[in-house]
């Protein structure tokens, strides 16, 4: 008799699981992959929904990764159900719906959750947080009539659809807890810069500042007081102010997981049958000392290719520079490597573009790079090769960067 071969399950349908999905039939994985869609639309893609979404009149497929017929011609069965726990010892995964499904290996691709604002009046329906398509089909829908939007959080969320609303013709207020904007990625010389094109855009920007209390009458949102007592009027208030990873699940089937599920370089759990992937994560990594919990699209692609050459046979330690993007208005920032622990910045400036390069000691760590997709490049290529560059030769405009690899 031959035995049924149990699906590899994947919960969670975001930029991970699809990926580790596709991946796995890329690799040649042959038998049965499950992936566990909460969401009521396709597999999507979130970059767009805080920029050119919001802009534009398109409608949700224009941010599916594949349409309908995708997930038939690759057998990769799209179950839209919510898993509500994971028994261990049997192998499977329990659904909302109360069906259950066995599994050979389970992944984690659960992704994080939007931190939420703790004050009266934060669940005004004039309140919008920002993160999954029918979030953005709720603001896209609601700035056709806004003419006063109050930002919380100034991190990329909140910037990116800042400079969205600004350019929109909206008047934009951003309150942003911190001193300075993006603080926790990126240098102070990074914020300044980008703080300086943000006004020029017209926002306003409230750094060391936090909101006191959202004013509504009969519901109706007025806007919001701040801690020095200031109004800011608002018809729209759009939280951006961080995400919480979803371990829930993991930490109920008794694994470990702090602030994420721990996971070793190979992505592996304690349990040898299951996994985790992309920002719900937090990995080992050859490349850095402490545990890395990553919230980027890059990360969570990079994780699901690394996991799907471990199931298909291929096992190696996920080793990847971390990178990200960010587009806010007319400016793109892109970041190769973390900048922790670093002690020395060497800015270079060219004409139109200009990067800052990250050092602890001599040894090279991060790059910043403003509309400069050179440096970038080459900066991820310099960590990728474990090099240093020299400071004064990245320093002079009149270096070629590509000399710096040789
Ligand atoms: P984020 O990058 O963590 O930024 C949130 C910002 O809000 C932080 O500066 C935070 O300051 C501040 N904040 C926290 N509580 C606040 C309060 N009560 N009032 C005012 N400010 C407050 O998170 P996000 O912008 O919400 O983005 C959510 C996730 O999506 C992140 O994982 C982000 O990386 C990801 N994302 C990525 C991109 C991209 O890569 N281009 C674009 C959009 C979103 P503290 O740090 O001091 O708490």
């Amino acid at each position: 008799m031959v035995g049924i071969i149990e699906p590899i399950v994947v919960v969670g349908a975001g930029h991970a699981g699809f990926q580790l999905a596709s991946s796995l039939r890329q690799s040649g994985y042959d038998g049965p992959v499950a992936l566990i869609n909460n969401e009521p639309f396709l597999p999507y893609q979130r970059p767009p929904l805080s920029k050119a979404y919001l802009q534009g009149a398109g409608e949700p497929d224009t941010v599916l990764f594949r349409p309908d017929c995708f997930y038939a011609e690759q057998r990769i069965d799209l179950v839209s159900d919510q898993v509500a726990s994971i028994d261990r010892t049997a192998r499977k995964a329990i659904f909302a719906s109360g069906n259950s499904l066995g599994y050979r290996h389970l992944v984690f691709a659960t992704g994080a959750r939007n931190r939420k604002l703790q004050l009266p009046n934060a669940d005004n329906d004039d309140v919008l947080y920002l993160r999954s398509l029918a979030d953005g089909e709720t603001i896209r829908r609601r700035l056709d009539a806004a003419r006063r939007v109050v930002v919380i959080g100034a991190g990329f969320i909140g910037l990116e659809f800042a400079a969205t609303a600004a350019d929109k013709g909206i008047e934009v207020d951003v309150v942003e807890l911190a001193q300075r904007i993006m603080a926790r990625v990126v240098s102070p010389l990074i914020s300044a810069h980008f703080l300086a094109r943000h006004e020029i855009a017209g926002c306003r920007i409230h750094c060391g500042r936090s909101v006191e209390c959202i004013e509504a009458v009969d519901g109706r949102l007025q806007g919001v007081v701040l801690d020095d007592g200031r109004r800011l009027a608002a018809d729209l208030v759009v939280v951006g102010i961080g995400v919480v990873p979803n371990v829930e699940l993991a930490l109920d089937a008794g694994l470990p997981s702090r602030q994420g599920i721990v996971v070793d370089e190979y992505l592996a759990t304690a349990d040898p049958h299951i996994s985790a992937i992309g920002d719900c994560a937090l990995f080992s990594s050859p490349r850095y000392e402490a545990p890395v919990r990553l919230e980027s699209v890059a990360n969570a692609t990079d994780q699901a290719k690394c996991l799907a050459a471990r199931l298909t046979g291929n096992p190696a330690p996920f080793d990847a520079v971390p990178w990200f993007w960010s587009d806010q208005g007319k400016d793109k920032l892109q970041i190769a490597g973390l900048n922790t622990g670093y002690d020395r910045v060497v800015v270079r400036v060219t004409e139109g573009a200009r990067s800052h390069w990250y050092f602890a000691g001599a040894t090279f760590l991060a790059v910043d790079a403003i509309d400069d997709p050179r440096a970038y490049m080459l900066g991820k290529r310099l960590l990728e090769a474990g090099r240093s560059p020299d400071p004064a030769a990245l320093a002079d405009p009149a270096t070629d960067l590509k000399t710096l690899l040789r």
